[in-house]
């Protein structure tokens, strides 16, 4: 599988713990500066990286290093479209009889049979 340079790249930068200087990653991904710069930029608005101002070998750049502060996933939550009743849910939880909990799978599942009919 082919990556994208922005893959590579983040891939490069997720592997240095310590982070790695914007001058240093675009000699490695054997691309110029302003094409870095791009990726970087991207990759900042993906949320995937952070930018600090640094200095290397008396030059300013940046240091680059892969963002460790993971994003709240709510795909767990989400099943067709539509949120988990359990989500706040303050009522005495008994899942295996419990009217929004059933009618949320089933709206799941009614929505699986409808996709797979639609795309066989
Ligand atoms: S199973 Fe029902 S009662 Fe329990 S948390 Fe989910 S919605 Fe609330």
């Amino acid at each position: 599988m082919n990556m994208t340079i922005e893959e590579s790249a983040f891939h490069v930068i997720k592997k240095k713990k310590d982070g790695i200087y914007q001058n240093e990653l675009w000699k490695e991904l054997e691309i110029d500066s302003r094409k870095c710069s791009r990726i970087i930029s991207k990759l900042l608005e993906e949320g995937l990286v952070t930018r600090e101002s640094a200095v290397s070998n008396g030059s300013r750049t940046y240091l680059i290093k892969a963002n460790t502060q993971t994003q709240p996933s709510y795909e767990m939550l989400l099943g067709a479209h539509e949120f988990s009743p359990c989500a706040g849910c303050r009522d005495a939880c008994q899942p295996e009889t419990c009217p929004k909990l059933t009618e949320w799978i089933t709206i799941i599942i009614k929505n699986e049979i409808l996709s797979e009919a639609q795309n066989p």
